[in-house]
């Protein structure tokens, strides 16, 4: 009814990597409800988040003005009130906050200082923001949380593959047979994507569903594989032996796309189905049945999630994944190829335009000279470094050295966020001057000498680009709360104030600079996004909306071919054993969204899932004597939480399965630092643990 509202805005779901788009409808300068339009990954659909999940931008614990740490605030700790701030904070103009962050990172300067973007922001902000770090420091400190999501999966697609980003969209599953979903939870973590996964199983799609948890996919499931945690590779080169054994792969693809064949073939001869068996915990003729459905397929895609990324042994999943599809020549075809779910609605865009200590925009290395020297062109000063920067979790380590003294962290919460998190929070404590820019005063910001107060999705203007290779305009329906600025606007400040020159009026001259050096950007201008909404890169004319699915004819790397990486066990970090017997894995759940900094200030969905929980099998939780809802006390090498326990016959009974978003009992107080040595990226998926009656 259209008296509902006064205004109806189109924009982009701020969430998860799926990208839906929304009409924001506004009345009385507030957004009162919002539904699903007919955007390329949605197609009018939405999930409970991006329906319900929009009110903490009215929130009172919104920040509306600068503030700047109080001479006589507590010591740095998590000790500030949200809704009390003034114990610790005072108010401060846009000139007093944006000089006093500037002076303090330009008095440390150089490598002293690193930068923390975000998943969040817009593709021009993320730009602005490694450059900031780039052109203002001269190196490379600078990094955000794909780190933390799928730094992995790049790892293995850019060596393997040639590109980081999918090769085809999930709406192909459409056009597949046979589809993998290995180390993901669409149902509650992309539930959008989901509803093409359920609606392909339906119509008789066979969906391989791989995961240690019993995940909702299970019920749309031709076969369910709940293998041991930490076991992928032994189960993915089980089943590409006997595609091997029984000859079920595509020769004359192998031959015209790829290399390393031999050495893969070779490599896979000790992986029978019947040695694995016992590894994996999958039987022997389950794994067999799975190599020849999918090696049957007319075409087949593979989804992967964190399940597989986020291991010391991630990158290695992802290239048995790899090898899986080119294997079976199941890459650039229609309903064929690899995609990797996308966390934050914009971690693709921000890895595209260059967040990442080892790239530049558009994947390109900061090794090389002429690279490096194309971007100093169009920035018009100085050279930077040609070493790859430090990662989240080394810069931590490096503040903990004394050789990191100042940050800036603008929409990210490594307070929550990062491995074995009392370490993260001693590093912000310790650093000389710490700048963050939000909505909120989030937990990390709780550790800031000046908070910047920033825009939430629906206040500003910018691209964000999905999982599926999808540039998609976002547009402001109401403006910022008091003082609060766009994240572009407060970028620009800095810069202006550390001596950059900058004068972009607007995020359009920020993505016409992005033009200039990032190829994947050919034929999509502003004006094509403002008129269109979307477009899919690449897009190979004016008038060409974008390729859903990439590599038909070769693949970007040497000789066209793609790459055969053969991958051996290698166990968990942190095995269990007799005082921590149990194995903790952390995801999400539905409701809440990564640190729960704006879900769990959003009405409706704070009011379904209130209270921080853990998920335990029912004989688990008879053995503990505890009934559910009662408390549980779980403990690693790390530390210690309490926290109400959940019935969930889906979980192994020598599991615990914990969502991240509860400050009060914090996932990443017990998760362990140790990193894959490609992606760097933290074993999140695996810590051994000990569980106790609280
Ligand atoms: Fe938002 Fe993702 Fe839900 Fe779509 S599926 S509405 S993008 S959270």
């Amino acid at each position: 009814d259209s008296a509902d509202f006064d205004e109806e805005v189109n924009s982009i779901c701020p969430f998860c990597g799926v990208g839906c788009q929304v009409s924001l409808k506004v009345k009385d300068g507030k957004i009162k409800y919002v539904e699903g339009i007919n955007g390329p990954a949605n197609e009018g659909r939405l999930c409970v988040k991006g329906r319900f999940g929009f009110d903490y931008i009215h929130h009172p614990h919104r920040l509306t003005k600068p503030l700047i740490r109080r001479d006589d605030a507590p010591a740095k700790g998590l000790n500030v009130d949200p809704g009390n701030w003034q114990t610790h904070f005072r108010e401060a103009s846009w000139d007093e906050a944006l000089d006093f962050a500037a002076k303090g990172l330009k008095d440390i300067g150089g490598t002293g200082v690193a930068g923390f973007g975000s998943a969040k922001c817009t593709n021009e902000e993320a730009y602005l923001f490694q450059k900031l770090i780039r052109q203002g420091f001269g190196h490379n400190n600078v990094d955000h949380c794909t780190r933390l999501c799928h730094a992995s999966s790049v790892a293995a697609l850019m060596e393997n593959v040639g590109s980081g980003a999918v090769t085809a969209t999930f709406n192909e599953i459409e056009n597949a047979d046979v589809a993998i979903a290995i180390g993901c939870n669409p149902i509650e973590n992309h539930p959008v994507a989901a509803t093409y996964f359920k609606q392909f199983a339906k119509r008789g799609g066979k969906l391989i569903v791989m995961d240690p948890r019993g995940v909702g996919l299970r019920r749309f499931a031709s076969h369910m594989l709940q293998f041991r945690p930490g076991t992928d590779v032994s189960m993915l080169n089980a089943i590409m032996h006997v595609i091997v054994e029984e000859e079920l792969y595509d020769q004359q693809y192998i031959e015209a796309y790829t290399e390393n064949w031999e050495a893969e073939k070779e490599h896979l001869a000790d992986f029978s189905p019947e040695a694995m068996a016992p590894v994996c915990g999958i039987d022997a003729e389950v794994l067999r049945d799975v190599a020849r459905t999918f090696a049957g397929a007319k075409a087949a895609m593979i989804f992967w999630g964190m399940g597989v990324s986020q291991h010391i042994h991630g990158t290695d999943n992802a290239r048995c994944l790899i090898s899986l599809a080119l294997m079976t020549g199941q890459v650039g075809r229609p309903g064929a190829g690899l995609h990797p779910l996308r966390g934050q609605n914009n971690v693709q865009g921000a890895s595209d335009a260059g967040l990442i200590p080892m790239f530049l925009p558009d994947y390109q290395s900061v090794m090389n000279d002429e690279v490096r020297a194309a971007f100093t062109e169009v920035w018009g000063s100085g050279d930077f470094s040609n070493q790859k920067g430090l990662t989240v979790t080394e810069i931590m380590d490096a503040v903990h050295a004394g050789k990191i003294r100042g940050m800036y962290i603008l929409g990210e919460n490594p307070a929550m966020s990062d491995p074995d998190v009392e370490h993260a929070r001693d590093a912000l404590a310790k650093l000389d001057h710490l700048v963050v820019q939000d909505i909120f005063i989030t937990e990390t910001a709780n550790y800031a000498d000046v908070i910047l107060p920033a825009s939430a999705f629906a206040e500003k203007t910018g691209t964000v680009t999905n999982t599926n290779r999808q540039v998609q305009m976002g547009r402001p329906a109401v403006p910022p709360p008091g003082e609060a600025r766009e994240d572009w606007w407060i970028e620009v400040e800095l810069a202006k104030r550390l001596g950059l020159g900058w004068d972009y009026t607007g995020p359009a001259d920020v993505f016409a600079e992005m033009k200039q050096n990032m190829r994947s950007l050919n034929n999509i201008t502003w004006e094509r996004l403002e008129n269109e909404n979307a477009v899919t890169y690449p897009s190979l004319s004016p008038e060409d909306p974008g390729q859903p699915i990439v590599f038909a004819d070769g693949f970007p790397r040497p000789d066209g071919r793609a790459r055969f990486t053969p991958a051996s066990i290698i166990a968990p970090d942190d095995v269990p054993d007799a005082d921590f017997p149990m194995i903790l894995t952390t995801g999400r759940q539905l409701e809440h969204w990564h640190t729960g900094s704006m879900t769990r200030r959003a009405s409706v969905l704070d009011a379904v899932e209130p209270e921080a929980n853990c998920s335990l099998h029912p004989s688990t939780l008879r053995k503990l004597g505890v009934a559910p809802g009662e408390h549980v006390r779980l403990t690693t090498k790390r530390g210690s939480i309490e926290i109400m326990a959940r019935e969930d016959r889906a979980v192994a009974p020598d599991m615990v399965f914990l969502p991240f978003a509860y400050v009060e009992a914090a996932a990443n107080i017990l998760t362990n630092p140790a990193v894959d040595p490609y992606g760097k990226i933290p074993e999140f998926k695996f810590s051994a643990v000990r569980v106790e009656a609280a």
